[in-house]
């Protein structure tokens, strides 16, 4: 028995709505026979209430189609430079052309990766080997969408002069009442 990680699927959604008809080739969670002859998250060594956890997972390089692995393999570097999600605390490493970077050796930054496969066409990516890490679900933010970016800012101004505007009426009904006070 076993299952992938419920950080892995929180991220494969996130990637697959940002980028909905990306090429899926090299994608992969379980142990493939290649993966299977050595060592690897992709083979679930991790047991969690009785069932193995795979704790990887791989994303096929389709910049054409809105993935583009070195994007995300800059954010997601980023989050694990500073354990930004439960996911990427220890254990947590991405694998992206000829380079590693870890959670438990991050201080080291980008290093060379002397693995078989250099990682040209997808990414790999291992997540930690806690299960509040690796079972987390919180979303992984790792998509910055411009216009949701402004709709957003043009919310944020205008629940701000909402406020401000009720502010003013407050006030303004506050004068009034000590005005009726005054003059009665
Ligand atoms: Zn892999």
């Amino acid at each position: 028995m076993w299952r992938v990680a419920r950080s892995l699927d929180a991220l494969l959604g996130e990637v697959n709505a940002h980028a909905p008809r990306r090429n899926k080739a090299s994608d992969g969670s379980i142990g493939d026979a290649a993966h299977a002859t050595r060592s690897s998250d992709h083979n679930p060594w991790v047991v969690f209430g009785g069932q193995g956890i795979v704790r990887a997972r791989d994303f096929t390089h389709d910049p054409a189609n809105g993935l583009d692995c070195q994007d995300l393999a800059n954010a997601l570097a980023s989050l694990i430079a500073v354990g930004g999600h439960p996911a990427c605390r220890s254990g947590a490493y991405v694998i992206w052309r000829g380079r590693i970077y870890s959670f438990d050796r991050r201080h080291e930054g980008w290093r060379p990766y002397s693995g078989s496969n250099p990682h040209n066409h997808h990414l790999h990516l291992s997540v930690a080997t806690d299960p509040a890490g690796f079972d987390s679900i919180l979303p992984w933010g790792v998509f910055v969408d411009p216009k949701r970016e402004e709709r957003l800012g043009k919310l944020e101004a205008s629940r701000k002069r909402k406020a401000k505007w009720q502010r003013w009426v407050k006030r303004a009904n506050k004068n009034i009442a000590r005005l009726k006070r005054l003059t009665k």
